[in-house]
């Protein structure tokens, strides 16, 4: 399984060289991105990623260092389909969103921006609930919904963490999460990656959680303060509890699994 990992700056003020959370799963030659923070289809068309092979979104939550990017990325796809002449591999490309609202805004701005936003290629926006959200013969998409966006109880959930699995190797994306235990139950079972945010958590926590649980790498994703602030510092401490396997991601890198 090959990520491509596109932004990896949580919710905090702009930083150097890091855009907000974002990544991409490349299997039986179609993308699957997971979140669309600002600028995620600028920085995977200028690594080489085909935006045109495009199969589907997966939105962990609404907040804006999540889905920022999402208008740019479907404009982004039109676009290359308008200049290249080319169609984009999927003619439908399904969009998994925990707030529909979200994405009618979003449509309504794509509808007032240029030609109409009519495309050669249909949005297909789905609500998650949890469980199975997509299977292919490539891919296989779990949500599983976490606390951080609080919700009534008789309310659907607003939040959401990932289990992907392809190529027979299984990654875990913790999205935004009020606190990792939360986590527990999901590697469980194993994972090759724990794509874990460090928005809300610190990384020596994070790493001593992770100690003994059978997580074969702990990349960790959607920096917060603490890892901006000094990034050496933090892998130091991280490896100095799991070794070599933990890495603090960056923009533009690629991890082959
Ligand atoms: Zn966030």
């Amino acid at each position: 399984m090959k990520l491509y990992i596109l932004g990896t700056c949580s919710g905090t003020e702009p930083q150097p060289d890091r855009k907000h959370t974002s990544f991409v799963v490349e299997a039986g030659g179609g993308l699957y991105w997971f979140d669309a923070g600002e600028g995620c289809s600028y920085t995977a068309h200028t690594m080489g990623l085909d935006l045109l092979n495009v199969r589907s979104i997966f939105i962990s939550h609404t907040h804006m260092d999540h889905v920022g990017g999402l208008g740019n990325l479907l404009w982004n796809i039109r676009k290359l389909s308008k200049v290249r002449k080319d169609l984009p591999k999927e003619k439908k490309i399904r969009l998994f969103i925990p707030c529909l609202a979200t994405w009618e805004g979003f449509k309504q701005v794509l509808e007032n921006t240029e030609g109409g936003f009519a495309c050669d290629f249909e949005v297909e926006a789905e609500p998650i609930k949890g469980g199975t959200v997509f299977q292919n013969e490539d891919i296989k998409v779990t949500a599983f919904p976490n606390q951080h966006i609080k919700t009534e109880a008789d309310s659907p959930p607003r939040s959401f963490s990932y289990v992907i699995e392809s190529e027979g190797k299984t990654v875990v994306f913790s999205g935004d999460v009020r606190s990792i235990e939360e986590l527990n139950e999901i590697v469980s079972a194993g994972c090759d990656a724990l794509l874990l945010e460090t928005g809300h958590h610190k990384v020596e926590d994070c790493c001593l959680w992770a100690k003994n649980k059978p997580i074969h790498k702990l990349l960790f994703v959607h920096h917060g303060r603490e890892i901006l602030a000094d990034s050496e510092a933090c892998l130091a401490v991280a490896q100095g509890i799991l070794g070599q396997k933990t890495d603090i991601c960056h923009d533009r890198q690629e991890i082959q699994l």
